[in-house]
C-alpha cells in the first residue's frame, strides 16, 4: 500500500518550501492538486499548485460527493478531490497532501495509508516574523492568521510526527526520514516479505516457523 503523506501547519511555519524541497528529492511522490475557490496568485498555475475553481464550482462537487475532504481557510474553501488518492491507490504511488489542520485530522482514521505530520515553528516569536516577511498577504489577513495560529497549533497532538521547522535542510532530512520509514513499515512491505519468506520456506505468521 503506497503512502498518503499528509502535511500540516499553521500558515507561515514554512510548509509549502518543506513540501516542494521534499518533492524535489522524492520525484515518485505524486502532488495531491487541491481544489480552491481562492484567486490564483502570480506564479502560480491552475492544475499545478491548485485547480482553481468558482464557489459554485466547489459547492457541486461538495454535492457529487467528489472530496475526501475540504475545509474553509480563511474566507475561502480547499478541499482534496478523492480522485487525487484513487488514482494515486490505483498506480501504487505515494501521494503527498499540503492541506489545513482541520482537513488533515478530518482523515485521522479514514484513510488507512495516511501518515500525518504536524509542521510546528520553532517559536511564537520566529513565526510572527516570518510570517510578516511574506509579501502575499495583506496586513488584515495577516493578522487573521497570525490569530489562527495559536489554534491550529493546538492541533498538533493529533498528529503522527512532528517537524520542528527551525533549519529548513534539517527539517527536509526529518520529513524525508519520517517517508523513508513509513513506506518500511511492516504492513507496507507484505507484497516485498511474502516472496522472500516464501524462498526461505518460513510462513508469515508472527510466530513464523520453518516450513516443512
Ligand atoms: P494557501 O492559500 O496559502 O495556498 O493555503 C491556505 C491553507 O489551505 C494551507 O494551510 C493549505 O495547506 C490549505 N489547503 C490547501 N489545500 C487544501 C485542501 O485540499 N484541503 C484543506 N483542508 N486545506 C487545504
Amino acid at each position: 500500500m503506497p503512502v498518503a503523506l499528509v502535511i500540516s501547519a499553521p500558515s507561515g511555519a514554512g510548509k509549502t518550501t518543506l513540501v516542494k524541497r521534499l518533492l524535489a528529492l522524492e520525484p515518485s511522490v505524486d502532488f495531491a492538486v487541491s481544489v480552491t475557490t481562492r484567486p490564483r496568485r502570480r506564479m502560480e498555475a491552475d492544475g499545478r499548485d491548485y485547480r482553481f475553481v468558482t464557489e459554485d464550482e466547489f459547492t457541486g462537487m461538495i454535492e457529487r460527493d467528489e472530496l475526501l475532504e475540504w475545509a474553509g481557510v480563511f474566507g475561502n474553501r480547499y478541499g482534496t478531490p478523492k480522485s487525487a488518492l484513487d488514482s494515486a491507490r490505483r498506480r501504487g504511488r505515494d501521494i503527498l497532501l499540503d492541506i489545513d489542520v482541520q482537513g488533515a485530522s478530518s482523515l485521522i482514521g479514514r484513510v488507512p495509508e495516511a501518515v500525518t505530520v504536524f509542521v510546528l515553528p520553532p517559536s511564537r516569536q520566529v513565526h510572527e516574523s516570518r510570517l510578516r516577511s511574506r509579501s502575499t498577504e495583506d496586513e488584515g489577513s495577516l493578522r487573521t492568521r497570525l490569530g489562527e495560529a495559536a489554534a491550529e497549533i493546538g492541533w498538533c497532538m493529533q498528529f503522527d510526527h512532528v517537524v520542528i521547522n527551525e533549519d529548513l535542510d534539517e527539517a527536509v532530512a526529518v520529513l524525508q526520514s519520517i517517508l523513508v520509514a513509513a513506506r518500511a513499515r511492516l504492513s507496507r512491505m507484505m507484497p516485498r516479505i511474502l516472496p522472500i519468506l516464501k524462498e526461505f520456506g518460513v510462513s508469515s505468521r508472527p510466530d513464523a516457523e520453518v516450513l516443512t
